[in-house]
């Protein structure tokens, strides 16, 4: 089952994703045919699409994420705009990894997992998975009625 939440997450990696796809595409090779053109278009997308995704399953182990992308989509741009693609790729992950550890701090996410923001009677976070679309697990959900109020 995909939890709310990783779904939640999944859309705003996908909106970092397409600012460093924007970001870059214009440099792509200009002097390419129409058809290569597209078709490095795409592959660059799918390199920035596959990095955030990596790096919302994995972000505690996924090392040097912007360094990865770049290698990946590097060659599909001139010499000349190496240096812009790998500052807009260092900026647009950079972004992104913040995002994803203020979440993780938030205690939105633990490795990608969504859990209860709930504290036992022992004064330890809740452990258990939160109910779909709520902050926190069966056994807390009145808590959450409690700051609605
Ligand atoms: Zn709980």
């Amino acid at each position: 089952m995909i939890e709310e939440r990783t779904l939640q997450l999944q859309h705003c990696m996908y909106q970092y994703s397409r600012a460093i796809y924007r970001s870059i595409k214009d440099l792509i090779d200009p002097y390419s045919d129409r058809e290569s053109q597209i078709e490095s278009r795409r592959a660059v997308l799918e390199s920035c699409e596959h990095t955030m995704e990596r790096l919302a399953k994995d972000p505690l182990y996924f090392a040097k994420p912007d360094r990865a992308l770049f290698q990946d989509i590097r060659r599909y741009f001139p010499i000349t705009a190496q240096a812009e693609v790998a500052w807009a790729v260092q900026a647009g992950v950079t972004a992104a990894s913040q995002f994803i550890e203020e979440q993780i701090e938030a205690g939105a996410l633990d490795g990608g997992v969504a859990r209860c923001r709930a504290t036992t009677r022992k004064g330890k976070p809740c452990q258990r998975t939160p109910l779909p679309d709520r902050d926190y697990c069966p056994s807390h959900q009145h808590l959450e009625a409690r700051a609605a109020a």
